[in-house]
């Protein structure tokens, strides 16, 4: 068989079936029936453009996947950094608001209470610090556990 034809042949092979003309492609399929080296050649090109295509679609897939869920994870962290720090802020807001609201309104009421059931002053002193100390004992207890909860979620995602 002529050395040119086998070049033809690979050249075809090269420019891939889908851009070869009918009769180049006949042509092509009649050499590869007769020719065992350039059907090897055809098969390693297939197999080579094969990986080509399937390699960077894989790794895209995967990096485009990790990358989704390296932002969903980022997001997340912040939304609960977020959540937390709101949590801070209203919990100070509610506090001050409040201790200023109650604070001289319950002086009053136990100073009055005191003085009718005839009490001396660090009586009613010591059950209104212990009255106005308690819902705040409360809420630094639960927010401490809300806390503690919020950073074993924040360990679970992060490993
Ligand atoms: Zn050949």
């Amino acid at each position: 068989m002529n050395r040119d034809l086998h070049q033809q042949a690979r050249e075809l092979i090269a420019c891939g079936s889908q851009g070869l003309s009918d009769s180049r492609q006949t042509w092509l399929h009649a050499h590869l029936d007769q020719c065992a080296s350039c059907r090897d050649y055809a098969q390693a090109a297939e197999h080579f453009v094969r990986s080509l295509r399937s390699v960077p679609l894989a790794a895209d897939r995967s990096l485009v996947r990790t990358t989704q869920t390296r932002v969903r994870l980022h997001a997340q962290q912040l939304q609960q950094r977020q959540e937390r720090l709101w949590l801070v802020w209203m919990s100070c807001i509610v506090v001050g608001l409040s201790a200023a609201i109650t604070t001289p309104l319950l002086w009053r009421g136990f100073e009055w209470i005191g003085e009718s059931a005839h009490v001396s002053s660090p009586v009613w002193q010591v059950g209104f610090m212990v009255f106005w100390i308690s819902p705040a004992l409360a809420a630094s207890l639960i927010f401490l556990a809300r806390g503690i909860h919020l950073t074993d979620t924040n360990g679970t995602s992060r490993s």
